[in-house]
C-alpha cells in the first residue's frame, strides 16, 4: 500500500447550524416562548457542532470549519462582537438576548424597537440582517462568545479553522451610512478585526479563513484598491490567512486575489472561476483553495471529471493545493441519507452537506494515491448516475424535440396589447381604476387543519375537497359582498405557492428533511427537479372552473411562473437553467391553455422570483433576462386576445430592468408599491410603461389597516404616474397572512377608494 503522506488539505467553509430535525430551529422556537432559557439553547448547539465535527472526522476531512454557527444570523453576530448594534437599542452586550433583539425588534418603555432589517446573502435563499452603521460609533470588540465557540472547537479537533467574513464585505453588505462612509471605516474596522485574530491565534488556531464574497461583485474600483492595505493590516504572528471569495468568478482580479498578503485563497470553481490561471499567478509559498465541489448543488459530483481537472494542478502545486467545496455547506440540506422515500435510483445521487465531506475526502485520496484508491467510489459514482439517466421520467425525448419546435418563433401574443386591451374589455366590462387581490386569502387553522388531515390521510379526498370547495365559496361571496371587479378563488388549497404545483408534476421530487436555513429559524424545503416536467393533468382547472361557476363576475387564474418554480428549486444538473425554465414554462403553457378553454378570462402567472435570477455581476444579466422573459412570454402566450394575462413581483426594484418587464407583455403587472410610496412606479412611467399597472396600495406584511383616504393619496400619487384608463387597485400581495377582519376592513376601504376616485375621472 502506497503511504497517503501527501494528501491535498481538505476543508470545508461552514456547515450547516440548525441541525438535524431542525434541533437549533425547535430550541430556538421554544426559548423565544418562554418555555426554555439560554442553557438549554446552549446546550443544543454544543450538540450539533459536535455532531458536525464528528462527520467531519469519520469522512477524514482535515480542516473543518468553525465559528461559523449563530443562533441566528453571523452578519447579526458580527454587529455585536464589534459593537455596533444601532444606537436605539442603547448599549448591548455581546450576548444572545441581543441578539434576538436585533433580529426580531425589542419592545421598550419607548414603544418598540424595529430590527435590524433583512435582506437576501447574494443569490442563495439565505437572508442576513443588516447592520446599520454609522459614521463614527467606535468598533468595540467583544468576542468573548465568539472565542469560546472557537475554543470549544479547537478543543475537539485542533485542526479547526475558524471562519469570519471579511472586514471588506462585512462593510460592503451593511447599511445605516453611504457606501463612502462605510469604506471610510475600514482602517478603523480593520484595528478590530487585528485585535480579534490576535486573540484567536492565541487560542492555538492555525489558519483563519476570511469570506470576502463581494470579490465577485462589480465592485467599484475604491473597493478593491482597499483590500490590499487593509488585509496589511490583519496579519497576525502565528496564525495563517485563508481568503475566500465564492458564489460569482473573481474575473479580472485574479492578480489583485493572488498579490493580498494573505498565505492562501479560495475560489469557486462551481461558479466558473478559473484555477488554473490563479494557480499560475500565485506566489509560490501560497496555498490554493480550489472550491471544486458545488456547495449549492444536491447532486454527486462527478469526481473522475474532477481529478481530470486536478490532476495537473496537484502535480504542480503539491501540497500547496486545498480541497474544499464552493462555498459554505449552509445553503445545503443535512443529510440525504434521510432520504428513505425518495426511489433509490435518485437518492443514491444525492449529496447534501454531509455526503460532500466523503466526496471531498475520495478526491484527495484520488490525487494522492491514484484512482485505484478510491475506485470504489468512482465506480459507485458512475454507477448511481447510470441509474438515474436510466429512471423513467429522466429524459423524454419526444417531448423535448417537440418544445425546441415550439420555442423555434418567439412566442408572441397574437395581437399587441392596445388591440388586446379592447377585446378584454368587451369580455370583462370592468369600471376604470378595477379593483382586485393578489391571490390568496387568508389561510385560517381550519383550512390548514384540513389540509393537514388530508395528506396524513386522517380525512378523504372527497372530504377534503368539499371543505376547500367551501373556503373557495365563502371567499367568492366576501369579494362580491365587497364589491371586487376582477375576484380570485382564494388558494386555500396551495401550501406553498412552488410546492404546490411541483407535487403535481413529473420531474419534481420531495424531500423528507431536505431543510435549508432561510432566516433565523426558519427553514425551506426547496423541491427537488430531476426529471423532464410533464403534466399529467390540469392543474388548477377544477378549482377556477368552479369558483367562476359561482359567480357573474370574473375570476383570476391563479398560476406560479417559471422563473420561480425554478429559483426557489433545487435544479438538475445535466441541463442549463434555461432549458429547465422552458420545461416549466411548457406546462403552465398547456394549463394557461386548459384555463382558457374552461372560460377563465383572466389568468395571473406570479413571478416574485423574477429578479432574484438576476446574476451577481452585470455582464450575465443580457443573458439571462432575454431567456426569463421568453418563457414567461411561452408560458402566456397561447392566451387568446380576449384573455387578460396578469402577473405579480413582489417587492422589487424595476428601474434597471424596466425594458425586460415591459418585454413579458403581460396585460397587467401587479408589483408591491406601498412601503415606497409609490416610489417604484417611477421606472415604469419613466419609461412610459404600454400595458396596464396595479401598484399595491396596502402594505399586507403589516396589520394595520389603510383608510379610506390614505389608499385614496396613494392611488393620487399613482396617478400622476399612470393614466387612469391602465391604472388597478389592489394591495402588495396575498393576504394569506393576515385574519379575515382585516382583510375585509382593508378591502372595504380599497374599493371605496377607488369609487371615490372613478367619481373624480
Ligand atoms: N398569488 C400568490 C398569493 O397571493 C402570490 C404570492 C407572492 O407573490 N409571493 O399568495
Ligand atoms: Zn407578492
Amino acid at each position: 500500500m502506497p503511504q497517503a503522506t501527501h494528501h491535498p488539505v481538505t476543508h470545508t467553509l461552514g456547515f450547516p447550524r440548525i441541525g438535524r430535525e431542525r434541533a437549533v430551529k425547535w430550541a430556538l422556537e421554544s426559548h423565544w416562548r418562554g418555555e426554555a432559557d439560554t442553557t438549554a439553547l446552549h446546550k443544543t448547539a454544543c450538540d450539533v457542532r459536535a455532531e458536525s465535527r464528528q462527520w467531519h472526522r469519520e469522512a477524514g476531512v482535515a480542516r473543518p470549519a468553525c465559528g461559523d454557527f449563530s443562533f441566528y444570523d453571523g452578519m447579526a453576530d458580527l454587529c455585536l462582537l464589534f459593537g455596533q448594534a444601532p444606537g436605539r437599542f442603547g448599549n448591548l452586550p455581546n450576548d444572545l438576548d441581543s441578539l434576538f433583539a436585533l433580529a426580531r425588534g425589542r419592545s421598550s418603555a419607548q414603544g418598540s424597537l424595529a430590527p435590524l432589517a433583512m435582506t437576501k446573502w447574494f443569490d442563495t435563499n439565505y437572508h442576513y440582517l443588516v447592520p446599520e452603521l454609522d459614521a463614527d460609533r467606535p468598533f468595540r470588540l467583544d468576542a468573548e462568545r465568539l472565542l469560546m465557540e472557537i475554543r470549544e472547537s479547537l478543543a475537539g479537533d485542533p485542526a479547526s479553522k475558524p471562519v469570519l467574513i471579511g472586514p471588506l464585505t462585512f462593510l460592503w453588505l451593511s447599511g445605516g451610512v453611504s457606501r463612502e462612509a462605510r469604506l471610510q471605516r475600514a482602517p478603523e474596522l480593520a484595528a478590530a478585526y487585528a485585535s480579534l485574530l490576535s486573540e484567536i491565534a492565541a487560542l492555538g488556531a492555525e489558519w483563519v479563513q476570511l469570506d470576502e464574497p463581494i470579490l465577485g461583485l462589480d465592485l467599484p474600483a475604491v473597493w478593491l484598491a482597499a483590500f490590499e492595505p487593509i488585509y496589511h493590516r490583519l496579519k497576525t504572528p502565528g496564525l495563517r490567512l485563508l481568503l475566500a471569495s465564492y458564489f460569482s468568478p473573481v474575473d479580472g482580479r485574479l492578480s489583485l486575489l493572488a498579490n493580498l498578503p494573505v498565505d492562501g485563497v479560495h475560489v469557486d470553481v462551481a461558479a466558473g472561476d478559473d484555477l488554473e490561471a490563479l494557480g499560475d499567478r500565485l506566489p509560490a509559498f501560497k496555498v490554493l483553495s480550489a472550491g471544486v465541489l458545488d456547495g449549492r448543488s444536491v447532486w454527486r459530483a462527478d469526481l473522475s471529471a474532477l481529478l481530470d481537472r486536478l490532476e495537473p494542478l496537484y502535480e504542480r502545486l503539491g501540497e500547496r493545493l486545498w480541497l474544499a467545496p464552493s462555498c459554505s455547506l449552509l445553503h445545503l440540506p443535512l443529510d440525504a441519507g434521510e432520504e428513505t422515500d425518495l426511489p433509490p435510483a435518485l437518492a443514491a445521487n444525492l449529496s447534501f452537506a454531509r455526503q460532500k465531506l466523503d466526496e471531498l475526502t475520495s478526491l484527495a485520496r484520488g490525487l494522492a494515491e491514484g484512482r485505484g484508491a478510491i475506485a470504489e467510489a468512482l465506480e459507485a459514482t458512475i454507477t448511481a448516475r447510470r441509474r438515474l439517466e436510466a429512471l423513467d421520467g429522466r429524459h423524454d425525448a419526444g417531448r423535448r424535440e417537440q418544445l425546441a419546435r415550439s420555442l423555434a418563433d418567439e412566442p408572441t401574443r397574437a395581437c399587441p396589447y392596445v388591440e388586446r386591451a379592447t377585446a378584454q374589455q368587451a369580455r370583462l366590462n370592468l369600471p376604470i381604476l378595477p379593483t382586485t387581490t393578489i391571490g390568496s386569502f387568508p389561510q385560517t387553522d381550519e383550512i390548514r387543519a384540513t389540509r393537514r388531515a388530508h395528506r396524513r390521510g386522517e380525512i378523504d379526498t372527497a372530504a377534503y375537497e368539499q371543505a376547500m370547495r367551501a373556503a373557495i365559496a365563502e371567499t367568492i361571496r366576501e369579494q362580491e359582498r365587497l364589491d371586487l371587479d376582477l375576484l380570485v378563488h382564494g388558494e386555500p388549497e396551495r401550501n406553498d405557492m412552488v410546492e404546490y404545483f411541483g407535487q403535481q408534476l413529473d420531474g419534481f421530487a420531495f424531500t423528507r428533511a431536505g431543510w435549508v436555513q432561510s432566516y433565523g429559524s426558519r427553514c425551506v424545503k426547496p423541491p427537488i427537479i430531476w426529471g423532464d416536467v410533464a403534466r399529467p393533468r390540469s392543474l388548477t382547472v377544477d378549482w377556477s372552473r368552479y369558483a367562476q361557476s359561482l359567480t357573474d363576475r370574473p375570476v383570476k387564474g391563479m398560476l406560479t411562473g417559471p422563473v420561480t418554480m425554478l429559483s426557489w428549486s433545487f435544479v438538475r444538473d445535466d441541463l442549463s437553467r434555461e432549458a429547465v425554465a422552458y420545461q416549466l414554462a411548457a406546462v403552465l403553457r398547456e394549463e394557461v391553455a386548459d384555463l382558457c378553454a374552461a372560460g377563465i378570462a383572466a389568468i395571473q402567472v406570479d413571478e416574485p422570483a423574477f429578479r432574484e435570477g438576476l446574476p451577481l455581476r452585470r455582464v450575465g444579466w443580457d443573458g439571462y433576462l432575454d431567456w426569463a422573459v421568453r418563457a414567461f412570454r411561452f408560458a402566456t402566450a397561447v392566451a387568446p386576445d380576449d384573455v387578460q394575462i396578469h402577473t405579480h413581483m413582489c417587492y422589487s426594484e424595476f428601474n434597471d430592468i424596466i425594458d425586460a418587464i415591459a418585454a413579458l407583455d403581460a396585460d397587467v403587472i401587479t408589483i408591491e408599491t406601498t412601503r415606497s410610496n409609490m416610489k417604484l412606479l417611477d421606472a415604469f412611467a419613466e419609461f412610459e410603461y404600454p400595458n396596464e399597472i396595479g401598484p399595491g396600495v396596502w402594505d399586507i406584511h403589516s396589520p394595520l389597516v389603510p383608510s379610506v383616504a390614505e389608499i385614496g393619496d396613494r392611488l393620487r400619487l399613482a396617478l400622476d404616474k399612470v393614466p387612469v384608463d391602465r391604472l388597478w387597485v389592489n394591495p402588495d400581495c396575498g393576504l394569506k397572512t393576515r385574519g379575515w377582519e382585516e382583510v375585509r376592513a382593508g378591502l372595504r376601504n380599497l374599493v371605496a377608494a377607488a369609487r371615490d376616485l372613478r367619481h373624480e375621472h
